[in-house]
């Protein structure tokens, strides 16, 4: 299901949204019967030591915040797919000479090299060419990274329209900011699917990609649910930490800070409706959540 984005935005659309996601927290749970079963993996790449201020807007300021960088596996039935890709590779051999000495100042990387996309799902017996389809949030360098594993697959990369457009001007500077050029040299020996609005990805509400505009042009998350009966919001950067949304805190890096916000109460509306926010960057949160191979479990 295609919902042009700009009409979902000017109809009021956030709030639609959520009315349409929290009927897929409910409504649909009968078609749940007969569909295949639906768990979600996660994974940390490493993780950066960061200021706390860049996740949680003029807060705490200059205070270390080490954070985990997540990404997942969904599996539906016998088909997998991926959430994110963690950092590229050689961040785990030369951090500096991949992401730039600027970068690594205020988000310096420590990973090791098991700790890579192609390494690590490994754990459930896969490889990149195995899964049905990769999301990305958005192309920043902590997400993307692994874009390159893709490379002659044929696995589609869905990628929203407005952050492929984006993806295109930073490259074209050749600078390395949080899209790092590197990231995208192989991009069209992947098989890239812009998209422009949700999309339901198996037609049963189970797994549904959403766009959540704000901390990039055009970031977006994702709704699971469990075949255990966990609904699962896969926020990535839309929400960094739980702070973030009990506190309304603003990311402390955005594109549009409004739009942020808006996706912050949209997310508190889901969560009172049932809903659990997987906050990507969030060290407490973590603390004891269970990592692949095994399932993750809220
Ligand atoms: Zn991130």
């Amino acid at each position: 299901m295609n919902l042009n984005r700009r009409d979902f935005f000017k109809t009021g659309g956030y709030a639609l949204g959520a009315i349409g996601l929290s009927q897929m927290l409910t409504f649909k749970a009968h078609a749940l019967d007969s569909a295949p079963d639906v768990d979600v993996y996660a994974f940390h790449c490493g993780v950066l030591k960061t200021k706390t201020q860049y996740l949680l807007k003029n807060t705490r300021i200059g205070v270390p915040f080490d954070v985990p960088v997540p990404f997942f596996l969904i599996r539906h039935g016998s088909s997998w797919i991926a959430f994110d890709t963690g950092n590229n590779a050689a961040v785990a051999i030369d951090p500096e000479k991949y992401w730039g000495k600027a970068i690594c100042d205020a988000y310096t990387p420590v990973m090791k090299p098991h700790e890579a996309f192609k390494v690590q799902i490994k754990k459930l017996g896969l490889k990149p060419a195995d899964l049905k389809a990769v999301i990305m949030s958005h192309g920043h360098l902590d997400h993307c990274g692994a874009l390159e594993d893709l490379s002659g697959t044929g696995v589609p990369v869905y990628i929203q329209e407005d952050e492929l457009s984006e993806i295109k001007k930073q490259i074209a500077t050749g600078k390395k900011t949080a899209y790092i050029p590197e990231d995208f040299k192989m991009i069209n020996t992947v098989n890239i699917q812009p998209k422009n609005g949700l999309l339901d990805i198996f037609g049963d509400s189970t797994v549904v990609l959403f766009p959540t505009p704000g901390h990039t042009v055009g970031h977006q998350s994702i709704f699971v649910r469990t075949s255990d009966g966990q609904s699962l919001i896969l926020a990535q950067d839309a929400c960094y930490t739980l702070e973030n949304l009990t506190a309304s805190i603003p990311p402390g890096l955005a594109y549009d800070i409004p739009a942020s916000m808006v996706n912050i109460y949209h997310f508190r509306t889901m969560s009172i409706m049932g809903a659990h926010l997987v906050p990507p960057h969030d060290p407490d949160f973590w603390k004891g959540k269970p990592l692949a191979p095994q399932k993750f479990i809220i």
